[in-house]
């Protein structure tokens, strides 16, 4: 392989750190990996025998979407969003989901339409057998969503979101637990095959009411215990 061809293959997306980026990813979807967890560089690496460097290029990934942060001397830590960020974040989100809905019910085609259908069979088998993949696969409903304006631009910024969203309830969720209910889903989805937006941007905008106040989202909650700040 010549130089330049290495050095390209270097910039673009390796294998290796494909695997890495999505299985972290993944962790933290199933909530295997919880916010303030530290990722320790040398045991990814061995664990997944790749260079220490694509390691550590994965996890600059992960810190430019703000789902990981460094800190000095002490390596990476996956974020723990304060509650300040986590009403930036959920309110930023709710209003590009209004945005691809709307763009959704203008350009959908059949095919989309039957993807969503087809989806929701399957969100209802995993729900009704209390899979313990069923808040991934709520998830994966707003990411089908977001993929079928057929905008990359706006399909990036709403998964980054969605996936922050994945961190801040596993800081503020309260004891129920699964934030999205499958007949919410289901009225959305038949609201964008009518071609009614007005009627699917208030369907989600109480879909999401409801995934907010599933949350504890109040001072105190997201912050670790220090022994310096007396109750
Ligand atoms: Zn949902």
């Amino acid at each position: 392989m010549t130089e330049s061809s290495e050095s390209q293959r270097s910039r673009g997306k390796h294998p290796a750190e494909e695997v890495l980026y999505s299985r972290i990813v993944e962790a933290i979807t199933d909530k295997q990996l919880r916010p303030g967890e530290h990722l320790n560089e040398v045991k990814l690496a061995e664990s997944y025998a790749v260079p220490r460097s694509r390691v550590h290029r994965v996890l600059e990934r992960l810190r430019d979407e703000e789902v990981v942060a460094f800190e000095l001397n002490r390596g990476a830590f996956i974020c723990r969003p304060t509650v300040e960020e986590s009403m930036h974040v959920l309110e930023a989100r709710r209003h590009l989901e209004y945005s691809v809905i709307r763009l959704v019910c203008q350009r959908h085609t059949p095919e989309q339409i039957s993807m969503l259908r087809d989806f929701l069979v399957e969100e209802q088998a995993v729900f009704d057998r209390r899979d313990p993949q069923a808040n991934r696969k709520a998830g994966e409903f707003h990411m089908l969503l977001a993929r079928m304006p057929g905008n990359p631009v706006l399909e990036r910024m709403l998964v980054n979101l969605i996936r922050r969203g994945v961190l801040i309830q596993s800081v503020y969720e309260s004891s129920s637990g699964l934030l999205c209910l499958t007949d919410e889903h289901r009225r959305i989805v038949e609201f964008i095959a009518q071609n009614r937006p007005e009627e699917a941007v208030h369907e989600m905008a109480h879909h999401f009411d409801h995934i907010i106040t599933s949350l504890d989202l109040h001072a105190g909650r997201g912050s670790a215990t220090s022994i310096y700040s007396v109750p």
